[in-house]
């Protein structure tokens, strides 16, 4: 076997999991999707492909209504995007390796804005590029780039910049500014953008996180990133798309091919009754990440020691614990003696050691007040011990 896949290592979060499982006493909220089940017509849509027999291979970039419907809904976004420039993808996870596969050699220079969700950084070193990691700076608990120390960081030799914003785990959100100081940037040394977009939506403070389609000309160096996941809560379906330069499309479907060769029919046809019917899910489901977000944060706030910001977007609050220095350690403790499931930071970057991610898209908020009341008196059990 490769050495490079050997040496990969197994996500953090996983081993939190793992060491609750088969616990129902324990209050998950280790993972990042919601514990709300995908809207009912959403679902009726793949069980009326499948009754009609649709049951083969799709084109190798998608069904081209699904093609035109992402098309006309990023468009309505971030101003003119053509269905030439979209392929339908196994998820958002399998499009970020598409286009991983499409820009990296083996050897290329990778620059990552981390902390991040790790198959991010996990994808580059199964390309075999040579990583260099750029992190955010906690201030007062929310996280923030150094935009110079970033474009220092990007040079002729970068090939490749990948970020994630709204990020998965901070909530950190480019702003517009620090989004044309960093596309102008890699306009000059020649460096492609992958843009990890999937939480455009779940954004707080307006109906879209800034995007890089917004400033970009179709035909420059930037490959963005989307999912059906988040807005649409449709996590365990594996469909999203990729946002790329035309003439980059053609090959993507070749690889494509090599890969997963089509999404499934009946789940892409379930995708464009989602897009279809947007209305009736994404905003209904930003309100509610917002309620729980609302929820949370002051809650986890009014603990001594704790140190967490609201984010502006995602799903997830990212909070330090003072004194609880190993990540890992704490979150397997807090399974095992508090029954509450959340992820190590460690997981995330070897800067968010000693940080803690909790997805807070619980369909009943009442769970996350619960969850800390366990935390709580998981606390208050340690400092009278
Ligand atoms: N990017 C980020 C930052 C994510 O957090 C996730 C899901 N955790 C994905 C991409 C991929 O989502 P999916 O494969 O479910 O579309």
């Amino acid at each position: 076997m490769r050495k490079t896949v050997l040496n990969l290592e197994e996500s953090r979060i996983r081993e939190v999991a793992n060491a609750g499982m088969g616990r129902s006493d324990v209050l998950a909220f280790w993972f990042g999707e919601s514990d709300e089940v995908t809207p009912d017509f959403i679902r009726q849509a793949a069980i009326d492909s499948l009754q009609r027999g649709e049951t083969f291979y799709s084109h190798n970039l998608g069904l081209p209504e699904l093609r035109e419907a992402v098309a006309a809904y990023m468009s309505g976004l971030h101003g003119a995007v053509g269905a030439d420039r979209i392929a339908i993808t196994s998820g958002g996870v399998n499009a970020l390796m598409l286009a991983m596969q499409a820009l990296i050699d083996p050897g290329d220079e990778v620059v990552a804005v981390t902390p991040v969700w790790p198959n991010l950084t996990a994808q580059p070193q199964i390309m075999s590029a040579r990583l260099r990691c750029v992190s955010l700076q906690p201030r007062d608990g929310a996280w923030a780039l150094d935009l110079p120390a970033l474009l220092a960081a990007i040079t002729p030799a970068t090939r490749v910049l990948v970020v994630n914003s709204p990020n998965n785990p901070t909530g950190w959100t480019l702003s517009r500014a620090e989004q044309q100081a960093i596309l102008d940037h890699c306009r000059q040394t020649g460096t492609w953008i992958l843009a990890d977009e999937v939480y455009e939506r779940l954004y707080f403070d307006g109906p879209c996180a800034p995007s890089f389609l917004d400033l970009a000309a179709p035909d420059e160096r930037l490959v963005v990133v989307h999912s059906f996941s988040k807005s649409f809560l449709m996590t365990g379906w594996r469909l999203g798309w990729l946002v790329m330069p035309p003439a980059m499309t053609h090959h993507m479907g070749k690889l494509i091919e090599f890969n997963t060769s089509c999404a499934s029919v009946f789940t892409q046809r379930a995708g464009l009754v989602a897009l279809e019917r947007t209305a009736e899910v994404t905003p209904r489901v930003v309100a509610h990440l917002k309620t729980c977000r609302d929820t949370l944060v002051p809650l986890l706030q009014a603990i001594p020691g704790v140190v967490v910001a609201p984010a502006p977007g995602g799903m997830y609050a990212f909070f330090r614990l003072a004194g609880f220095d190993d990540s890992l350690a704490t979150a397997k403790r807090l399974v095992l003696e508090a029954g509450l499931g959340l992820a190590p930071g460690e997981a995330f970057a070897p800067q968010a050691q000693g940080w803690l991610r909790w997805c807070f898209a619980s369909r009943d908020p009442g769970r996350l007040v619960q969850g800390v009341e366990r935390l709580n008196t998981w606390l208050a059990g340690r400092s009278g011990a």
